[in-house]
């Protein structure tokens, strides 16, 4: 492993005595935490010669925090114990297969607050800065490995004919630019233009009906979710509330259609504040089916399409009538931001030929069960092993992408599906007696500490062995 500096621009070349012939070219195409952990995973296969194409000036992360469940921690763990070391040591604490309390949850909508229940979690939610994440991430990419910043696919087109050397997908940039690879994978998250292309391939021999509903699939839609964001001073809330939970512990403030969740992170620098105000007919609407049903869009709610700079006190505004110890952090907030929360349907498939898509470019979810980029970690190391696999060659490569898709999107859709039923669950308060909601709502999210990636990991190796299997 080789450690680079954040942010470097076109910084790598690729080690040319290993690289003059390789077994094929792959581009990623966003640099994102899905994309990087690709890139980083790639690594152990260095024949394979990997390009990352990044839409921004350099690779930087929105300052929030992230939240790393068990299950896709573990996936973490398997790029090595530098990489691991290196991860821990931006959260400072140890890594634990224990029964542990994971978040505190108190319903908060009322003047006077009440404990409801401990997420009991075997095994630690793992606690980052973005920033943190990020920067780890890149500084293990190797030098098989190419990154260009500045870089915004606008469009690909792929030749279907036959799988040579000499039918390369071809890249086009914003900045005018082409670029050539053999497999081409969109970590280009939520607003992804690799699956809108991807989609329309699919869908080109289709019939009208079918190709309707795939084609349905290739924007986001708004979720009925809003998220207030912000970064709060530990120090500023140490210095007026000493004893304030938020320095310690996760909590989740919980309240009709709004709650709130902080954590500290940084070693303790930050609180990360995350609000929620939910919509809950188009909630309930995301969480029972990925209808067609239209759905009204975010637009006009704010300047931007999506997000915005809100002051204190905008932001403060929808959980007003929350109890003192949310009313203590909020006091804290200089400034955030607004986002709405988009979502991307069900996908028919999430490859076509040799292009696949993977994070939130395939499966974009709700944040309410913090699994989102967890998510992209598994479909990144899933794909790196049928792609890195040694039996897998540029012809087999659509095979390989098709085993790819068969055991990650089930998964993926079923935790994006869970992720909207724990929002409702908490923003709804009808649905379950709040005695239960403690039980009701650990049930429907311990696939993230009980269940594990390796089992796909080995079914992914036996198909990608046993060509008679029919993947498709
Ligand atoms: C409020 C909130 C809280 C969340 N909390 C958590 C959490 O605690 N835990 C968790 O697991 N998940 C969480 N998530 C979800 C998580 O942030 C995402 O799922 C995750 O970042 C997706 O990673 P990605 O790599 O797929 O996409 P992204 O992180 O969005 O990265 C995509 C990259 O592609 C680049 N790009 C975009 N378009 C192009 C283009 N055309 N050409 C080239 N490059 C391009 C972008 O610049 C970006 O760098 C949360 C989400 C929200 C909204």
């Amino acid at each position: 492993m080789y450690n680079q500096p954040l942010g470097l621009s076109n910084h790598s070349s690729p080690d040319t005595s290993t690289m003059s012939n390789p077994r094929f070219r792959i581009a990623i195409c966003g640099g994102g935490v899905g994309g990087l952990t690709l890139a980083v995973a790639l690594s152990r296969h260095q024949d394979i010669a990997v390009d990352v194409y990044e839409a921004a000036q350099s690779f930087c992360e929105i300052g929030s925090g992230i939240g790393v469940w068990p299950r896709s921690f573990k996936v973490l763990r398997k790029l090595g114990p530098d990489f691991e070391q290196q991860l821990l040591q931006r959260c400072g604490y140890e890594y634990t297969e224990e029964y542990v309390p994971s978040i505190k949850n108190r319903k908060s909508d009322q003047a006077v607050g009440i404990e409801l229940f401990d997420l009991m979690t075997k095994g630690k939610l793992m606690r980052f800065h973005r920033a943190d994440f990020q920067g780890v991430l890149l500084s293990f990419l190797p030098p098989s490995c190419t990154t260009h910043n500045a870089k915004r696919l606008i469009s690909y087109t792929q030749p279907l004919e036959n799988c040579s050397r000499n039918s390369s997908i071809t890249l086009t940039f914003k900045d005018g630019s082409t670029a050539t690879c053999d497999v081409l994978i969109g970590a280009d998250g939520i607003k992804s233009i690799v699956r809108p292309c991807m989609l329309r391939e699919l869908a080109e021999d289709m019939d009208p009906d079918e190709k309707q509903s795939v084609l349905s699939c290739m924007n986001p839609i708004w979720s009925g979710v809003t998220a207030y964001r912000s970064l709060v001073s530990t120090q500023k809330l140490r210095a007026r509330y000493p004893d304030h939970r938020a320095l310690r512990e996760f909590t989740q403030y919980i309240g009709k259609d709004a709650y709130l969740v902080t954590y500290p992170i940084s070693l303790g620098k930050y609180v990360n504040f995350s609000g929620f105000t939910l919509e809950r007919d188009l909630v309930d609407l995301a969480y029972e089916a990925d209808t067609d049903i239209p759905r009204p869009s975010f637009k006009g709610k704010t300047n931007d399409e999506w997000v915005s700079e809100l002051t204190a006190q905008q932001f403060i505004e929808p959980f007003k009538d929350f109890e003192e110890d949310a009313q203590h952090i909020l006091e804290c907030v200089e400034k955030g931001t607004l986002l709405a929360v988009h979502t991307v349907k069900t996908l028919p498939s999430t490859n076509f030929g040799r292009v696949a898509i993977i994070g939130d470019a395939a499966h974009a979810m709700s944040p309410f069960q913090g699994s989102g980029a967890g998510q992209s970690i598994e479909d990144a190391y899933l794909l790196m092993t049928v792609l890195g696999h040694k039996s897998t060659t540029l012809e087999t490569v659509p095979r390989a992408l098709a085993i790819y898709d068969r055991l990650r999107r089930p998964f993926s859709s079923e935790v994006a599906r869970r992720s909207m039923r724990s929002g409702q669950l908490c923003a709804s308060q009808e649905d379950v007696p709040l005695h239960e909601l403690g039980d009701t709502i650990t049930k429907n999210w311990e696939w993230a500490w009980l269940t594990e990636l390796d089992d796909a990991l080995e079914e992914a190796v036996r198909l990608v062995e046993d060509s008679s299997i029919d993947v498709n």
